[in-house]
């Protein structure tokens, strides 16, 4: 029998679509906040956001008449024609979102507008309206979400533990909050702030307000524009990665977005800077001509399409590159990074430990110092629970008055994050490397070479860079059209599996082309009697078998890109740190890196340059 569904049962499937878990509700509220015009939002979440959810706006407030109607489906005061969805600038637009939640949850919205003296208070559960009163509040919109699927068991079921849904919330403000970078964001779970931005607009600042300072200051600033586009934000050097892509970061023409054109183009500009498996950390603005992309793509509008997306990740890329070319995107040893020798003829460890104790009895007792440890801890983790109170009032009972008005006072004490955030981060290095700077002043173990700028000492490791510069040439090699070739006195023997005998069509024509001679000499094997003549002997040898050993895994030949990634990765595998050098040795290898394409790591992601900084030198001889 086919039936109308009843009401409330239609607007809870409905809301499925828009609500799947905490976070969905938390982005809804804030989008709806932010187009309200408001630069002050507070966020509040216990148990995950299951239990509880409290969004605090100072934007534009809802009208007395009109706060029972943004609980309507389809009701939205963003646009009225179909005319208007092409050319949409809220976030916005659906009138889904409130209609949504209040079907699956109990829903509290306290609204004024400016031009009204009083204003509204309402509740809401399962769609139904059971208060809807006059209230004095200062202007803005407070939307307390409570009791996240009371109504609905089953899909509670599918919720995650609480600290995964917080995780998820948690990542998902820290974009927004990184994207509105003029709005000011606290970000309150249970009794602790995660993280509060000041909302100047500075995006290093706000980086470092929710990241930390950690990992603020060691981040490469990229500008650039081309042709209509303008890219700007922060990179991570090599040297700073992480397991996945979790602080990527893209936001385009003001919209947080995710986006595969952008994550290839980030991979790009790292290629061989960075060990298989680890992702930079990047932070990226992108305005470009709205007319060449399209929003629309995805119904909660996180992903869009690009008109030309080899356009955009090529500029992308470049842009990233240049910002990778920099002094400050080596590797730096920073003098925190390593202790100052105490006495002699005293192990590190005792010394430390010595003076541990001395500090003790010179200042405090035992219990003291503990309780300054702990007291230090709790002020790093969170904001003391006085200055909570004054920053956002945490507890339920304390009123939405309270909270407002307390958001437009200005912080009088800042915990100890924010005390950082308010020391200006370090001005970020723009200057290129200089290769003919550098001057060699010797080698250590065998292995590091030792040099020196202006205002920076560097080692560089001879392996490495023997590496990457053997590794560019092979490449370049193999590219060039004509090859050199070197005869061997003894042919080198192969001997193959049945594989590579069998695909011979497919690969010899491109070893050959590369420098080898390779001739088949029957009962699976080959005998090579020519190498390229920049190869040595041992490091052909390595490549051919290397290059036999991946055919036996059967890759599509067809294809010539498979053939020649294959060629890559065995040129990989051939290349040798060189051995000792001479002083001559070394001055023509740090020339030959220094006309390398990518010339501070080596083919396989490791670095080939340290530095220290002049500054970072004198600060462990306490002379700054
Ligand atoms: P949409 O955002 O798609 O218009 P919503 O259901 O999210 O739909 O909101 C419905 C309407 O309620 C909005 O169009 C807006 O007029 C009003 N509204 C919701 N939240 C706020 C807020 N925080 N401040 C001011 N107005 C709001
Ligand atoms: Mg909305």
């Amino acid at each position: 029998m086919i039936k109308i569904l009843d009401k409330h049962v239609a607007d809870k499937i409905a809301a499925g679509e828009v609500i799947d878990r905490p976070v969905s509700i938390i982005k809804e509220l804030l989008e709806n906040s932010l187009d309200a015009g408001a630069d002050h939002i507070t966020i509040e979440i216990r148990k995950g956001g299951k239990d509880y959810i409290r969004i605090t706006d100072n934007g534009c407030g809802i009208a007395a008449g009109e706060a029972e109607l943004a609980f309507a489906r389809h009701a939205t005061s963003k646009i009225t024609s179909a005319e208007d969805l092409d050319s949409i600038e809220t976030l916005g637009f659906r009138g889904e979102a409130l209609a949504s939640i209040c079907a699956v949850a109990r829903v509290e919205l306290i609204t004024k507008t400016i031009s009204s003296k009083t204003g509204r208070h309402l509740i809401l559960e399962g769609s139904k309206l059971l208060e809807n009163t006059a209230t004095g509040c200062p202007d803005g919109t407070t939307v307390t979400v409570r009791d996240l699927f009371y109504n609905v068991p089953a899909r509670k079921k599918f919720l995650a533990s609480d600290s995964a849904e917080t995780r998820r919330i948690v990542d998902m403000v820290s974009r927004i909050a990184l994207s509105y970078g003029d709005v000011k964001f606290n970000l309150i779970n249970g009794s602790s702030k995660v993280f509060s931005t000041r909302g100047n607009g500075n995006i290093l600042n706000n980086i470092i307000s929710i990241y930390g300072s950690d990992t603020g200051r060691e981040l490469l600033p990229v500008e650039s524009s081309r042709g209509g586009f303008l890219l700007k934000g922060f990179i991570s050097p090599p040297a700073v990665s992480a397991p996945s892509r979790s602080r990527q970061i893209f936001c385009v023409n003001g919209r947080v977005i995710s986006s595969d054109v952008l994550e290839k183009a980030l991979d790009a500009a790292y290629r061989e800077k960075l060990f298989h498996g680890r992702f930079p950390l990047a932070f990226l603005f992108l305005a470009m001509p709205p007319d060449k992309l399209d929003v629309n793509v995805h119904p909660t509008k996180k992903e869009v399409r690009f008109d030309d997306p080899f356009e955009v990740s090529d500029f992308v890329a470049d842009a990233v590159r240049a910002a990778l070319s920099i002094k400050g995107s080596l590797p730096q040893i920073r003098h925190e990074h390593i202790k100052p020798l105490q006495h002699t003829g005293r192990g590190q460890k005792e010394a430390q430990a010595g003076k541990k104790l001395q500090d003790m009895r010179e200042t405090q007792t035992v219990q003291e110092v503990k309780a300054m440890q702990e007291m230090q801890e709790v002020q790093y983790a969170f904001a003391s629970a006085k200055e909570l109170q004054r920053d956002v009032a945490v507890a339920e009972e304390v009123d939405v008055k309270n909270i407002l008005s307390s958001m437009r006072q200005e912080q009088i004490t800042q915990d100890a994050r924010q005390m950082q955030n308010l020391l200006e981060p370090e001005k970020p290095e723009t200057a290129p490397f200089d290769f003919g700077a550098l001057r060699f002043k010797g080698t250590i173990f065998n292995t590091y070479i030792m040099a020196a700028d202006e205002d920076s000492f560097y080692l560089i490791d001879q392996h490495a860079a023997h590496e990457r510069v053997f590794y560019e040439r092979l490449l370049a090699q193999y590219n060039n059209a004509e090859k050199v070739r070197q005869p061997l006195l003894m042919p080198l023997q192969f001997n193959v599996a049945a594989q590579v005998t069998a695909t011979e069509e497919a690969w010899h024509a491109q070893v050959c082309s590369m420098g080898y001679e390779i001739e088949f000499f029957g009962n699976n094997t080959y005998l090579v009697r020519e190498i390229p003549a920049f190869m040595e002997l041992e490091e052909a040898e390595t490549f051919l078998a290397d290059f036999f050993r991946s055919l036996e895994d059967k890759p599509d030949l067809t294809n010539q890109k498979t053939l020649e990634r294959i060629i890559t990765r065995s040129c990989k595998s051939a290349v040798k740190g060189g051995d000792a050098l001479s002083d001559s040795e070394i001055d023509a290898l740090i020339k030959d890196l220094g006309s390398c394409v990518n010339p501070f790591s080596c083919p396989h992601g490791r670095p080939t340059f340290i530095r220290m900084r002049k500054y970072e030198i004198e600060k462990l001889f306490k002379r700054v």
